[in-house]
């Protein structure tokens, strides 16, 4: 079993990394988030209102591709949720199962959210989604968690490695290393729900030491340097 942590864009405002994660075990692929759409590479470079800088190559879709892995090997796409910087490029992936919480779906495609709504073409797949309803194990040695605050229905990943240290993919419910604790846990424009966002904080820092995890932060400006990054791997 491996893991790989891909670059996959920036945050213009902050420089913080946008991710995405691949899990291999035995003959299956995971993906854990889509990142940026591979369309809109290069569009910031033009209009000053795009949010993620990514440039032609740093799509997932490229990287998956550097590593000899093909579209058609990706057996599952766990999505943390619909945000733009985590739901691009679903299409391309077409004979993938996608893993998200059916809260997390209902939710958005009530459109309540705008930001969610605005983005519906991205995720709205006619294909369907394989739901979960909670903490559920979608393999063996990958526990998918969920993390609600951020928006309803998060889901953060449990990487159980062979090798190593299990690796906790908070993605945005934990996003950054200050907010890691709970109580003093800054809240950001686009979390919804402070005392969820901090519930799911605690119950992700507490399973984290129990199994003596390391945390995968999803926009922390200092991870990308910290960790094991692409093109190297946790095993
Ligand atoms: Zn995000």
């Amino acid at each position: 079993m491996e893991l790989y942590v891909f670059l996959t864009g920036r945050i213009r405002m902050t420089g913080a990394p946008v991710l995405a994660y691949l899990v291999r075990i035995d003959n299956h692929c995971v993906l854990v988030d889509t990142g940026y759409p591979r369309e809109r590479a290069g569009a910031y470079r033009d209009n000053p209102r795009e949010l993620i800088e990514m440039n032609a190559g740093d799509d997932v879709v490229s990287q998956v591709a550097r590593l000899g892995i093909k579209a058609a090997d990706i057996g599952y796409v766990v999505c943390t949720h619909f945000d733009i910087d985590h739901a691009g490029n679903y299409d391309a992936f077409p004979q993938a199962r996608f893993v998200v919480q059916r809260r997390h779906l209902d939710w958005a495609r009530t459109e309540e959210s705008p930001r969610i709504g605005q983005v519906r073409a991205q995720w709205d797949r006619s294909a369907g989604y394989q739901v979960a309803d909670g903490d559920t194990t979608l393999l063996p040695g990958i526990e998918l968690l969920e993390s609600s605050g951020h928006v309803p229905g998060h889901q953060s990943v449990l990487v159980r490695l062979p090798g190593s240290r299990p690796v906790l993919l908070a993605a945005d419910a934990i996003p950054t290393r200050e907010a890691q604790n709970s109580d003093t846990r800054p809240i950001y424009p686009f979390d919804m729900d402070a005392e969820a966002v901090r519930a799911s904080t605690r119950k992700l820092t507490d399973l984290a030491r129990a199994e003596n995890a390391r945390i995968i932060y999803g926009h922390d400006p200092g991870i990308y340097q910290e960790i094991t990054a692409f093109p190297g791997r946790f095993t």
